[in-house]
């Protein structure tokens, strides 16, 4: 009886492992797929500007050199650097000013 119930675990318990297995490995893509979409590749939103008056959708887009700079409604300009967002001012200098950190949000950033 014992033997029998340990065959007949044999016999089914292949396939059952082989589907798990898969179950297992298919989510557990997917899940890291989603994992590193979230944590380098989504396009976290604008966050407030420097004075705090615009966010979100109040920034225009524009392009110098091929650089997307981001202009906010009180002039302030912007350029994303990775996760990183600098703040260029009216000098063309590039400033530090927020990080974006995975799944928290932004961060000031005070190094370059
Ligand atoms: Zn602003």
């Amino acid at each position: 009886m014992a033997a029998w119930l340990r065959t007949k675990a044999g016999v089914w318990g292949i396939p059952l492992g082989l589907m798990l297995g898969v179950i297992a490995v298919h989510f557990g893509v997917h899940f890291l797929l989603w994992f590193s979409e979230m944590a380098w590749r989504g396009r976290p939103p604008m966050p407030d500007c420097r004075r705090g008056r615009c966010g979100g959708d109040d920034f225009f887009i524009e392009r110098q050199n091929g650089q997307k700079t981001y202009l906010c409604r009180c002039r302030f300009r912007y350029r994303r650097k990775g996760l990183a967002l600098i703040e260029i001012t009216p000098e063309g200098k590039e400033l530090p000013f927020l990080r974006w950190r995975p799944f928290r949000g932004w961060f000031p950033d005070f190094k370059l």
